[in-house]
């Protein structure tokens, strides 16, 4: 029986299979059309569920909370959102790769700026959010500030202040998926991508098996947040220098410190890097995924952690990657052919210093049809005490290194801590 306290609303289900409760015919999305107008603007909220072109929401790793916000009454299941002075800080594009389906599948060119691209739709009342939002900060991390007490970075006044404040501009990006264009980056078919997909969220998104005409995908899941130094106009400037550092979220390590893995010290050699190259009169780019534990996710990576450090002769390099596929069943989630699109939605051709070893990144990077001039690997007097076992398997698995790589027998003396 329903719940007489309800609000009656809430009592009208809309399912989502049937073709019909979205109107005989959404507005066609032509991706990779470089006249956004042309294009269409990607509709996915739930205001007027007859202007929905996408499978799934904005937000989409959050929409659960927005669940529970409007069930308790906080939130308007009619609630627009007023972007009065929301728009972009700084101009990002547009460039040639937003009209490239081959380049971007991944996210939503014109994101950022639907107030312009989308006029006539606003106009119309459609209810169009922005999946990018471009805003400055200062950032300030201890490791830079003592690198430039050490000599190492130059206190500039513009770039990095006084007290070690770093100036940039900074963008949050939520997942837009192209399916077609998904499925050929993956090189599997699009009904079986769709498949998969339904069926590995336990059947959230009904419509990805019944409506084929609808193309684009807000998934579940972590965004990214890139993070500029320097000059915008250097990134996509032939003559001037880029650093790029793609960096996959490690909770522990950036945030906390933990001295298992290279990840925050890596990180923070990379923005230096950035610092250095926009001091030169270039740019510096950071992009920040948001794939905790190679995408398995955190509990998985501190499972994978016990198991190390339990194995017969301890955590050691050699059983390094053994250990994550025996709990998760693979190595690595990652997905890398996907993190190009970032670079590209940036305008970046050639990156001229690559802060990174790893060989999946570095494949999916010139793959994509970006030059890498140099790689950069971590010094090791960066390398925290319990991260040997880590970089070590790395490097005997092929990720980028100018030292040396042990051999199957020395790889079996490096050991990680014991608890
Ligand atoms: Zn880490």
């Amino acid at each position: 029986m329903a719940n007489p306290k309800r609000d009656p609303k809430l009592r009208h289900i809309v399912l989502t299979s049937h073709p019909t409760s979205y109107g005989t015919k959404p507005i066609p999305i032509d991706w990779g059309n470089a006249d956004p107008g042309q294009r269409s603007p990607l509709i996915g909220t739930l205001t007027d569920p007859s202007h929905r072109n996408v499978i799934g929401t904005h937000s989409g790793s959050y929409a659960i909370y927005r669940a529970l916000a409007v069930v308790q009454g906080s939130l308007k299941t009619d609630h627009r959102a007023d972007l009065t002075n929301t728009s972009p800080f700084v101009k990002i594009g547009p460039y040639p790769s937003w009209a490239d389906p081959g380049k971007i599948v991944a996210l939503d060119p014109f994101g950022a700026v639907i107030g312009e691209a989308f006029t006539e739709y606003l106009e119309k009342g459609y209810d169009i959010r922005p999946t990018i939002a471009i805003t400055k900060a200062h950032i300030n991390m201890p490791e830079l500030y003592e690198a430039a007490t050490k000599g190492r970075l130059t206190i500039d006044g513009k770039i990095m202040k006084e007290n070690g404040d770093l100036v940039v501009t900074k963008a949050a990006i939520e997942p837009v998926w192209y399916l077609p264009g998904i499925a050929q980056r993956l090189k599997v078919t699009e009904s079986d991508l769709r498949q998969a997909l339904f069926e590995q969220t336990g059947g959230m998104f009904p419509e990805l098996i019944t409506r084929p005409d609808l193309q684009v995908f807000l998934p579940p899941i972590g965004g990214v947040t890139v993070y500029i130094v320097g000059d915008m106009a250097a990134i996509s400037d032939p003559d001037r220098p880029v650093a790029v550092r793609v960096h996959d979220e490690c909770n522990g390590s950036d945030v906390f410190g933990s001295d298992i893995c290279t990840c925050r010290p890596y990180l923070v050699h990379g923005i230096e890097e950035c610092i250095k190259t926009a001091q030169e009169g270039g740019a510096g780019v950071i992009v920040y995924y948001r794939k905790e534990g190679r995408a398995l996710g955190e509990v998985t990576k501190f499972l994978v952690y016990n198991a190390r450090k339990r194995q017969t002769g301890g955590d050691r390099a050699d059983a390094y990657f053994e250990r994550t596929e025996c709990v998760a069943g693979v190595q690595d989630m990652r997905l890398q052919e996907l993190m190009p699109d970032v670079l590209h939605w940036l305008g970046i051709t050639r990156i001229d210093r690559l802060v990174s070893m790893s060989n999946m990144k570095y494949d999916a990077i010139i793959n994509s049809g970006i030059e890498v001039v140099k790689r950069i690997a971590i010094p090791d007097d960066l390398i925290p005490a319990d991260a040997q076992v880590e970089i070590e398997a790395k490097k005997a698995a092929g990720y980028y290194t100018e030292g040396e790589v042990l051999d199957p027998e020395s790889l079996l003396e490096i050991k990680g801590r014991d608890y």
